[in-house]
C-alpha cells in the first residue's frame, strides 16, 4: 500500500495585476483523495487560484505545497483541465493522450485511459472528428496520463450540453475512483458542485477570500434530487447571492422560499420554506462573519432543519404534515 498522497496546502495566497487585487489571502487543506469545489462570482479569481496552484503563475505572497513540497512551476505531480480541450488537431486521440506521457513511456497507460473515458475506438481520429463531449474526454485522459495527485478542473463541461455534462460529471467520479487523485473542481454550476464534491468553497467576489465553506456529507452514489442537496443548495445559494448583491433585492431579512417546513407559507401559495435566512449568515472558518444562532452548522445544513422530520417528508411527497 502506498502512503495517500496529493494534500493541497495554500496558505494566505494574495495576488494583484497591477493595481487589480484578485486574491486577498485564500487558505485552504485539501485532503488526498478530495474532491473541493470553488464557486464564487464570475471574475472573483477563481482561475487565477488554479493557475497558481498548477504553477502557471506564482503568487505575490503566500505559499503553496503539495505533499509538504513547495509549488514553484508545472509538475507532472499535478493535472489541470480547461474549459476548451485545447487538444492538437494535427494529433490522433491516443497521440494526444500520450502527449502527456514522458517519451517512449509504453502505451499500454494510454490504452487504458481511452478505454476508462469510452474512447478506445477513436484513437486513431483526428479531434475535428469527435464531438464536443468527446473532446473533453480525451482531455480528461491526457490531464490523467502522467498519473498526478492532483487534478486541477477549471469549469471542465461549462461548453457541453446537459446531458452530456452529466454523463461526463458520472465518468469523472468512476475514474476518481478508479485514480484516486485529489480534485479541485471550479464550477459555476451548483448542481454540479454538490453532486461531486465532498466540500464546496465559496470565494467572495474580488478580491478573492473564503466567504464560507459547505461540507456536502451525502453519501455516494448521490441521487440530484435528494431534498439534502437541495437544502444545500439554498446555503450555497444564499452566499452567492449576499456576495453578488442579490440578497438585497430578497428584502433584509427575508427567508430564501425553498424545500421546507412552514405549512403557512404553502397555504399562501407562498410554496415550502426553509430557515436559511436570505440575508446569507453563514459559517465562515476563517475568521470574518461568525456563525449566528440558527445559521448554517458544520456541514452548512441550518441547524432548525437538522432535526425537524418536517423537512424531509414536505420536500420529499411536498405533503403537510
Ligand atoms: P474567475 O475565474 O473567477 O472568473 P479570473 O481568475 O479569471 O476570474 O480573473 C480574476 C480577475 O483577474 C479578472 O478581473 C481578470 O480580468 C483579472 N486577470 C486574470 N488574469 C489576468 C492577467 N494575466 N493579467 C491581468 N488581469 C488578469
Ligand atoms: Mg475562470
Amino acid at each position: 500500500m502506498s502512503i495517500p498522497a496529493g494534500s493541497l496546502t495554500v496558505d494566505q495566497l494574495y495576488k494583484s495585476f497591477g493595481s487589480l487585487d484578485v486574491l486577498a489571502g485564500i487558505s485552504a487543506r485539501i485532503e488526498p483523495g478530495e474532491i473541493v469545489s470553488l464557486v464564487g462570482p464570475s471574475g472573483c479569481g477563481k482561475s487565477t487560484l488554479l493557475r497558481l496552484i498548477a504553477g502557471l503563475d506564482r503568487p505575490d505572497s503566500g505559499s503553496l505545497h503539495l505533499d509538504g513540497q513547495a509549488i514553484t512551476g508545472p509538475s507532472p505531480r499535478v493535472g489541470v483541465i480547461f474549459q476548451e480541450p485545447r487538444l492538437l488537431p494535427w494529433l490522433t486521440v491516443a497521440q494526444n493522450v500520450a502527449f502527456g506521457l514522458p517519451r517512449g513511456k509504453p502505451n499500454a497507460r494510454v490504452a487504458a485511459l481511452l478505454r476508462a473515458v469510452g474512447l478506445e475506438e477513436f484513437a486513431g481520429a483526428l479531434p475535428r472528428e469527435l464531438s464536443g463531449g468527446m473532446a473533453q474526454r480525451v482531455a480528461i485522459a491526457r490531464a490523467l496520463a502522467p498519473g498526478p495527485e492532483v487534478l486541477l478542473l477549471d469549469e471542465p463541461f461549462s461548453s457541453v450540453d446537459a446531458f452530456t455534462r452529466m454523463h461526463l460529471q458520472d465518468l469523472l467520479l468512476a475514474i476518481w475512483r478508479q485514480e484516486g487523485a485529489t480534485m479541485l473542481l471550479v464550477t459555476h454550476e451548483i448542481d454540479e458542485a454538490l453532486y461531486l464534491s465532498d466540500r464546496i468553497l465559496v470565494l467572495s467576489a474580488r478580491p478573492a477570500r473564503r466567504r464560507v465553506e459547505v461540507a456536502v456529507d451525502v453519501a455516494r452514489p448521490r441521487d440530484r434530487r435528494s431534498p439534502q442537496l437541495a437544502r444545500l443548495k439554498a446555503g450555497v445559494l444564499t452566499e452567492l447571492y449576499h456576495e453578488i448583491g442579490g440578497a438585497r433585492e430578497w428584502g433584509g431579512d427575508r427567508r430564501l422560499e425553498v424545500a421546507g417546513a412552514d405549512p403557512a407559507a404553502q397555504s399562501r401559495g407562498g410554496g415550502e420554506r426553509a430557515g436559511i435566512d436570505a440575508a446569507g449568515r453563514g459559517r465562515d472558518r476563517q475568521g470574518g462573519r461568525g456563525a449566528e444562532d440558527g445559521e448554517l452548522l458544520p456541514g452548512g445544513v441550518p441547524g432548525d432543519l437538522v432535526s425537524d422530520p418536517r423537512v424531509v417528508s414536505n420536500a420529499g411527497s411536498r405533503r403537510t404534515p
